[in-house]
């Protein structure tokens, strides 16, 4: 198939993209590079051994989508969005604009080229603070900010936009915590100034770019009192859009699929296993919660074995020596040397 990746030179799109080439798939990215650099896709083909085509615009321009899929894409992988929750707190709009704005353009643009298959990055942030975990698609959705209210209005505009075509088919991929790196070591997680995941945050300080981790809050519900996630390797994670785009072919409506490993690590335990896996001291402090954090979070993933036949491979000790072996060869990100 030929696939048009919205948002393919960051961190979880070109990991991506790395898996379309693998399965034979032919690749079109269309990115503003807002968050990421041309140098992770010069990577991403190095490492494929295989070229994509690159067009450098945004997905609010509908120009530079009708560039994109005048090739006759059989298919979008929509991963462009701004995804910092504290950012979206303080500009809500500018979520509001590229996440939603964006997505519509992108509707749009799909009908007009009559392109009618979407797979789209969602998140565990649409069930806010779950009831109970494992959390399956089904539970309750809630937006706890501006970022997640725009995933879950991007799902909501997809769904109707399959009510209206019955051609038209998305799944919409709700993710778990997606960490590590391709295990070349040559593309991997470069945040933009202060990381707020934890993943990289532990990966900086352990290369030595960043002092101490905090540790946000140790008095939660949970067996060591920090707090639990489902961490997820990213080419786990890229090898699902593989699968869901193979799944998508035949599929009509919406259909959302949690990917995650089922399996929830406290952040404690994260630290202990890169340290392990790195040979480094990561010195932490524990300190107060970070507001809107909830306890514990972690996926049911028996819908995206029973409907897409993906399961996770590759467990916590691969993920952070894939981060490691990343974050040590490339201390300064895609910037360094
Ligand atoms: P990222 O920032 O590394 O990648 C997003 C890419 O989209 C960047 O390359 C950025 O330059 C591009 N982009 C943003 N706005 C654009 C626009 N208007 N036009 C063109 N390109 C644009 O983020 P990521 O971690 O790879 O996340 C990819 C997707 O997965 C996002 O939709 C994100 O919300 C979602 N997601 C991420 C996580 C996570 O923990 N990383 C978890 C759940 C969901
Ligand atoms: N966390 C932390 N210190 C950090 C970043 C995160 O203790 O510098 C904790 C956070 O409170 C949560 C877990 O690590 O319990 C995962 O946080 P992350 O931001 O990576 O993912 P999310 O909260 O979006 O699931």
């Amino acid at each position: 198939m030929h696939i048009l990746v919205t948002g393919g030179a960051g961190y979880i799109g070109s990991h991506t993209c790395v898996a379309l080439l693998e399965a034979g798939h032919e690749v079109t990215v269309l990115d503003n590079l807002c968050n990421s650099s041309a140098v992770a896709l010069e990577r991403v083909q190095e490492i494929a051994g295989k070229p994509l085509a690159f067009i450098h615009g945004d997905i609010r321009n509908p120009d530079d989508l009708d560039r994109a899929l005048q090739g006759g894409a059989d298919a979008v992988i929509h991963f462009a969005a701004l995804k910092a929750v504290g950012e979206s707190c303080e500009k809500p709009l500018a979520y509001f604009d590229n996440n939603i704005g964006g997505t519509i353009a992108l509707l749009q643009a799909m009908e007009r080229a009559g392109v009618r298959r979407l797979v789209f990055s969602s998140s565990a942030t649409v069930y806010g603070e779950p009831d109970t975990v494992p959390v399956t698609e089904d539970a309750p959705l809630r937006a706890t900010n501006p970022y997640g209210r725009t995933k879950l209005v991007m799902e909501q505009l997809i769904g109707d936009c399959c009510q209206a075509v019955p051609e038209m088919g998305a799944v919409l991929l709700r993710y778990f915590n997606p960490v590590g790196a391709h295990p070349s070591g040559r593309i991997g997680e470069d945040p933009a100034g202060i990381p707020n995941n934890l993943m990289p945050y532990i990966a900086q300080v352990a290369v030595g770019r960043r002092e101490r981790l905090q540790v946000f809050g140790g008095d939660w519900p949970t067996p060591d009192g920090t707090g639990v996630r489902d961490y997820l390797h990213v080419m786990d994670l890229a090898e699902a859009h593989v699968r869901a785009l193979e799944f998508g072919r035949d599929q009509a409506g919406a259909r959302a699929i949690n990917v995650g490993t089922g399996r929830g690590y406290s952040v404690l335990e994260l630290v202990r296993a890169f340290e392990q896996a790195s040979g480094k001291v990561v010195p932490y402090d524990v300190v107060g919660r970070r507001v809107g954090d909830v306890a514990e979070l972690w996926a049911e993933p028996a819908l995206a074995e029973a409907l897409l036949g993906w399961r996770a491979q590759r467990g916590l000790a691969t993920m952070c020596a894939d981060a490691w072996r990343w974050q040590a060869g490339n201390p300064q990100g895609y910037d360094g040397p």
